[in-house]
Formats: structure tokens, sequence, C-alpha cells
């Protein structure tokens, strides 16, 4: 199968970097990669900064990127709309950089409601779909809206399923848990997620890349994310134990990833 993977698509958090740092071989492996000529995409479910602050971060860090070698959730959703239904008016419960990055793509954003009482049953209109994600600056007014809107049917959409976020000592509330008090509230399910482990991410990330799946190999440490939806398109997979997954939990699945690996710089000799 060596030279046959012409394209690597890469987790970041806990793949490439944890925290702030590099892990160890991944400027190194990533280098070579290049250096053969293979191409290159990292992916994000986070929505909370454009792709320019992922390029900054990974180029400080030492692997040269361009914001184009970069995708999010939120950019996911964000292309994904502008391409199929780029006339709905969206309420997103997001933060301000997610409102931008889907401005960007010339959707429209429904503002928030100026002054709110709480106890009021507020009937929002012009809004024709709801936009759930990672937001930091959520409250009970958002919440209302997005319900009253959603009962009254529009349509249900997020950046991104993950539960929490793990931070430096923890990890703090992510838009799954939105997503489920949501659903919880209406008995609706949410019908459309941009991130992973969503066929749309790898859809835009394989159609960036210009490669078939079979032509591609996902790198990342999370296996109900990453690797599943890798193996769903049918790519090669690559789990790194440089993040949350454990060998023992590799050896216990029915269809494990084609590889795993200690550091990115393996990588180099699985497609020479
Ligand atoms: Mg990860």
């Amino acid at each position: 199968m060596s030279a046959s993977i012409d394209a690597f698509i890469f987790d970041l958090d806990g793949t490439v970097y944890l925290g702030d740092a590099a892990l160890p071989g991944a400027v190194e492996g990533i280098a070579e990669l290049r250096h053969y000529g293979k191409r290159i995409l990292f992916v994000s479910n986070k929505p909370l900064e454009p792709r320019e602050a992922y390029a900054r971060k990974l180029t400080r860090l030492g692997i040269p990127t361009s914001p184009d070698d970069v995708i999010t959730s939120g950019f996911v959703l964000g292309y994904h709309l502008a391409h199929t239904e780029p006339q709905l008016r969206l309420y997103v419960v997001g933060e301000e950089n997610l409102l931008n990055e889907l401005r960007g793509h010339g959707l429209i954003i429904v503002p928030e409601y100026a002054e709110q009482d709480p106890m009021q049953v507020i009937m929002p209109d012009g809004i024709d779909a709801v936009v759930v994600a990672f937001d930091r600056t959520l409250d009970y007014r958002k919440l209302n809206t997005a319900y009253q809107a959603l009962i009254r049917g529009a349509r249900f959409f997020a950046t991104n399923p993950d539960k929490t976020c793990p931070m430096p000592g923890g990890a703090i509330p992510d838009a799954g848990a939105t997503i489920a008090a949501l659903e919880h509230m209406t008995g609706r399910a949410v019908e459309l997620l941009a991130g992973k482990p969503s066929r749309l991410m790898i859809e835009v990330a394989l159609q960036r890349l210009d490669v078939p799946p079979q032509r591609a190999l996902l790198v990342g440490d999370r296996l109900e994310t990453d690797i599943f939806m890798g193996q769903q398109a049918g790519m090669f997979t690559a789990v790194t134990l440089t993040g949350v997954s454990k060998r023992e939990d590799i050896q216990k699945m029915a269809a494990p990833p084609d590889f795993i690996i200690e550091s990115l710089d393996e990588l180099v000799y699985l497609c020479r």
C-alpha cells in the first residue's frame, strides 16, 4: 500500500500538539511527508477560532501552514450551507468568531433580540435554522430563543457533537451538551452535524485535497471520532497514542485502525 497514499488528514489536539506544544515527532514527521510531495490537511472540531488562528499556531510550532490547509467545524458548516442553502436565516448559539466565519461565507445571521424578559414566551420570527456550537457565552436568552424557534419548526444544525472540551486540569462543557439540552426540551434530533465524525467534514476535506478516500490516510487520537470517520469514508486510518486512546482500547476493537503509531515521524515509513 506504501506509495498509494497521496494525502494525509490530521486531527490537531492530541495528535499534532497538546496545549501549546508540538508533540514529539510531529514537526519532523509532517516536514518529511511534505518532502515526499504528500498533501496535508488539518481538521479541528472547535468552532472557536478562524482557520487563520490555527495556521498561525501551527506555523509558530514549526509546521508552516496556510489557512487553506485547515478546516474547522465552523468552516465546514458555513461552506456546506453556502453551497446548498444560502438563503436560510440562521440563529446561532455560538461565539462572535463563528458568527464572523458564517458571515464570511455570505450567510444571513439573525441578530439577538435586544431585550428579553426571561418569563416571556418570545415569538421569534425570521429564523429558518438554529445553529448550535461550542459557546462560552451561552445564556438563558439564547437557549430560550433557540427553543422557541425549534418548536416552531426551524431547522436544527450544529457545528460539533463533543460533549466536553478537554482543558488543562479537566474539561469544560462543549456543543454536545447544548445540543442534548435542546433535543431534550424539544423532542427533536439535530439534523446536521458539520464536525467529526460526520460524513460532511470528511467530504469537504477530501474535496479540498482532491484525492479519493482510498488514497488518503486519516491520523487522529480519538477512536470514536477520528478513526470512525476515516473508516466510514473508506480511508486508511492511523491512531496515535499521544492523545486519549490507549493500546488496550484499540486491541478490543472489532475493526481496529490500519496503523497504531507512537509519533507522527513513523508515518513516513508507511508511504515510502
Ligand atoms: Mg484529538
